[in-house]
């Protein structure tokens, strides 16, 4: 059982008490004590090191933190193969205005309402605090039926699955994987996609300008993650950006003083803003033609993007530095040749509602010698990345521009004959009387660094409901749990 004693002083909150299953929610509890934010694992990587010592199980620390915990099978399930239990040791540190809390030394102000546990002011770090407590539940105890298990905890998950890529995989023998980082009781993951970021960057020539200059900014817009949001087929503020700097273009000469969109190449970008220069002539005409884009492009996304709106100031004459006519040239072949968002489907019978292969550019940035784009590129199928990115590369040599990727991380493809996947259906049916959802995730799960490094394995992914994740209004469900932890146990117990 729990000691309810950190680090040689009781813990006198025992928040969780009298909710089941209580072992995993002490459990959790003791984890909400240490500090475990994304870079501070430390603490938490060390009390999961003297638990398994506390219990005589064999336990290998790695030099980042990550821990992996062996336990042999119950009786009569020595001959099966053994499994790994996996989930992420650190969480997203988010916190309220109003909130004092300190990440780096204080524990998580926890409370219970309800069916929810949650952190007054904070996120909870259910995300993936939770998959760590069940997992030591069913080593803690004799009471549930398993093959040998291979319990792996990795750190900072939430800032590049950093723990996921540094293990190493020559320790863990296990060739089925149960991934316990998923939010959504009733969803079974069966794939994830896998990504890099592209980076487009052009050499450009300014010179001083005279001319009336105007801002033009694009705003209202949606915005959101671009991996669980891209089929959403939210306007792209640098993409209805480029729409109208080639829209204008038809009409007259103009100038580009500036040019910004975004802030992450991994987010839909909300905004994005110019100045321009046009000649004194020209004016009237330009402010007719912006308001006649605004009305083509409200009318594209009349269904999906409501507040979309084109803002345009005259800001009055001005000599400032523009870009020079070929480097403007080559921009805006940039701005109008590259691809934008979901690029394909997947076609696997029951998964024809996933993206499969998609691209956000994120990013656009115009400085004193260089344009920049930035895209986040995402597949469940590594080959089709990588042909994406091979698009980009000969779209930015056409104009002689730079083209470079990082931070590539490995899909989780989806496997047609998961035999754990059809046993945890089957439990799931008996369990809770329907069918569960079986679904991929358009966005990256430690699953893809872990395929890429078992395979062949086989893997799955879920958990309990939790909202919020990432924000101080992260809540976990308790009856979910329940119910999640004794979906887990089942599938173990099966495994004979
Ligand atoms: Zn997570």
């Amino acid at each position: 059982m729990p000691s309810f004693f950190i680090n040689g002083k009781e813990n006198l909150m025992a928040v969780l008490k009298g909710i089941e299953p209580q072992t995993v929610f002490d459990f959790f509890e003791e984890i909400c004590m240490i500090p475990h934010g994304s870079g501070n694992t430390r603490q938490l990587s060390a009390y999961l090191k003297k638990f398994a010592e506390d219990r005589g199980l064999k336990v290998n620390q790695e030099p980042c933190g990550n821990i992996i915990i062996y336990k042999g099978a119950s009786a009569g399930y020595e001959d099966s193969p053994s499994i790994c239990l996996q989930g992420h040791m650190d969480m997203v540190c988010e916190k309220a205005a109003d909130s004092r809390h300190d990440f780096k030394k204080d524990p998580l102000p926890i409370a219970m309402m309800d069916d929810d546990v949650f952190s007054r002011g904070t996120t909870l770090g259910a995300d993936d605090g939770i998959a760590v407590a069940m997992i030591l539940a069913i080593l803690d105890s004799d009471e549930y039926e398993h093959p040998a298990l291979e319990a792996v905890f990795t750190v900072d998950e939430e800032t590049g699955m950093e723990g996921a890529k540094s293990l190493n995989y020559a320790n863990i023998k296990s060739r089925r994987v149960i991934n316990l980082d998923s939010e959504d009781e009733g969803v079974i993951y069966v794939s994830c996609a896998g990504g890099m970021s592209g980076r487009i960057n052009l050499p450009v020539d300014l010179k001083m300008h005279k001319g009336i200059e105007y801002d033009v900014v694009v705003s209202g817009l949606h915005g959101g993650h671009s991996g669980d949001m891209i089929d959403r087929y939210y306007a792209n503020a640098i993409v209805v950006m480029g729409r109208l700097l080639g829209f204008l273009q038809q009409r007259m000469k103009f100038r580009i003083v500036e040019l910004a969109g975004g802030l992450m190449d991994n987010a839909i970008p909300r905004e994005a803003g110019c100045h321009i220069q046009v000649s004194t002539e020209n004016s009237i005409v330009f402010e007719q033609t912006i308001a006649e884009f605004e009305e083509i492009i409200k009318n594209e996304y009349r269904a999906n993007e409501k507040n979309l709106m084109i803002y345009c100031e005259n800001l009055g004459e001005t000599e400032r530095k523009v870009v020079r006519n070929e480097s403007a040239r080559r921009m805006m072949f940039l701005l109008t040749a590259v691809p934008d968002g979901v690029i394909k489907m997947c076609r696997d019978q029951g998964q024809e509602s996933l993206v499969e292969t998609s691209l956000n550019f994120g990013i656009m940035r115009l400085s004193e010698d260089r344009f920049t784009l930035e895209a986040a590129l995402r597949s469940s199928i590594s080959t089709e990345k990588y042909a994406l990115s091979a698009k980009l590369r000969a779209i930015a040599e056409i104009v002689g521009a730079e083209y470079t990727e990082k931070g590539d991380y490995p899909a989780w493809e989806y496997n047609e004959e998961s035999e754990i996947r059809s046993m945890l259906i089957r439990l799931y049916e008996s369990q809770y009387g329907q069918s569960p959802v079986v679904k991929g995730i358009h966005s990256g799960l430690e699953c893809g660094v872990i395929y890429h490094s078992l395979k062949p394995v086989d893997i799955v992914s879920f958990g309990p409901t939790i909202r919020g994740a990432h924000t101080p209004k992260e809540t976990l469900s308790i009856a979910s749990t329940h119910r999640t932890f004794e979906l887990l146990c089942s599938l173990l117990r099966e495994m004979k």
